[in-house]
């Protein structure tokens, strides 16, 4: 059996959690996340970075970091994962759930000013399988509305967004711009079925707008300014504002410390993967049985997913059957969370029909470090013999 997904040890991750272990500081805030979050700001020139104990968590975090009042909407697409949604509402926001595109389940910026209404207050913009949304457009509607945008980058580590106009409404420009750094906040995830992982679960809370740093280290250390007390910036510490226990124990950023030691390794090997997933799936994509992945101008490719869209349900069924009773494990994804058990009644009742056929069309193969060219020659066979 091909599994659809195998976490990956780079080697040195044992080594890193001993050290931690064996000099005696364990909880959240030592040397392995110091270390790990000046990496991130160097590689990506993120503002300000905070490991948490899950992508959830950040996206939390972020939720909080903007002060919703009770009745302000959020647009978030539909087709994502329920943490994206589930954040907000936490805060009392009312989610309002946008279509994804034709072309690929991200968030049709398209549509985003028929959603707008005064009580609108963020945009969250989900990377889906780590391909940038379309930012100029989205950040050009936030800056007219004067709305904040959180990036849901749980799956994008190391993708770019490309700007194609040389009149980019993102401010710092620069492009590539490394997705996380592009909206006021973003969240990332580091769970075992991510391109890298802090050792199962883990994330990650980008602040890209410096009015939200101070606030962000506070909410992380459970309300309190122990990060600057410790810091040595105020003479003692306590309770100053609304938090949570956000921190991951040092055993976790050890184990993530070795996973972006090996960043490149790890994500040329998942592009190899990926490029060979391409060429050989290609021709059948030609004879009109799926859609490949697709890849717009914009967005460079972090292969963090290789996923096929069918015609329809029934096919991708039989599909997803033929697959694994040939020992290979490929798997479908979201289902709309407009209709889902715990929102149908909530929803406003518009029609999501992108959502809907990523729901119930799309699948996903196998795509992890581990796997070899020869079992993606072995899966593709399989995938041949299935329309053959
Ligand atoms: C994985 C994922 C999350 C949640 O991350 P966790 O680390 O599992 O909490 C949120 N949003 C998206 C789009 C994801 O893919």
């Amino acid at each position: 059996m091909i599994n659809f997904n195998q976490p990956h040890l780079t080697g040195k991750e044992a080594h890193y959690m001993y050290e931690a272990v064996y000099e005696g500081k364990l909880s959240g805030n030592g040397k392995f996340t110091k270390r790990c979050q000046a990496w991130f700001e160097q590689r990506y020139g993120f503002r300000k970075t905070l490991l948490t104990t899950s992508g959830t968590d950040a996206l939390e975090m972020c939720a909080m970091l903007c002060e919703l009042q009770p009745g302000d909407e959020v647009i978030i697409p539909s087709y994502t994962f329920v943490s994206t949604a589930l954040a907000f509402l936490r805060e009392g926001a009312k989610v309002v759930f946008a279509d994804s595109m034709k072309r690929n389940p991200n968030l049709d910026a398209g549509t985003l000013e028929s959603l707008i209404t005064p009580r609108t207050k963020v945009i969250v913009p989900v990377h889906y399988a780590g391909v940038a949304c379309d930012m100029d457009a989205i950040m050009t509607v936030a800056q007219r509305h004067n709305l904040l945008v959180v990036e849901d980058a749980a799956q994008a580590i190391d993708g770019y967004y490309i700007s194609p106009s040389d009149h980019s409404p993102i401010t710092n420009y620069q492009s590539p711009m490394p997705l996380g750094g592009i909206g006021h906040l973003a969240a990332f995830s580091f769970h075992e079925t991510k391109n890298i992982t802090a050792g199962g679960e883990g994330g990650l809370l980008v602040v890209n707008d410096k009015r939200f740093v101070r606030r962000a280290e506070i909410i992380w250390e459970k309300g309190t300014n122990r990060a600057e007390f410790f810091r040595g910036e105020v003479n003692k510490y306590g309770w100053v504002d609304m938090g949570s226990s956000f921190l991951p124990s040092e055993v976790n950023a050890a184990f993530l410390w070795a996973q972006l030691e090996n960043i490149d390794d790890i994500q040329n090997k998942r592009r190899q993967l990926w490029e060979y997933y391409y060429k050989q799936l290609q021709p059948l994509s030609e004879q009109g049985h799926f859609a490949m992945p697709d890849l717009p101008e914009y967005a460079t490719n972090n292969a963090h997913m290789f996923y096929l869209v069918f015609p329809d349900f029934e096919r991708r069924t039989a599909f997803i059957k033929y697959l694994k009773e040939n020992g290979v494990g490929a798997v479908f994804h979201y289902l709309s969370l407009h209709s889902s058990e715990y929102y149908r009644t909530r929803h406003d009742g518009r029609q999501l029909p992108e959502c809907d056929r990523y729901a119930d069309c799309l699948v996903r193969l196998p795509l992890f470090y581990d796997l070899t060219l020869e079992q993606v020659d072995q899966i593709c066979n399989t995938i041949q013999q299935f329309f053959a």
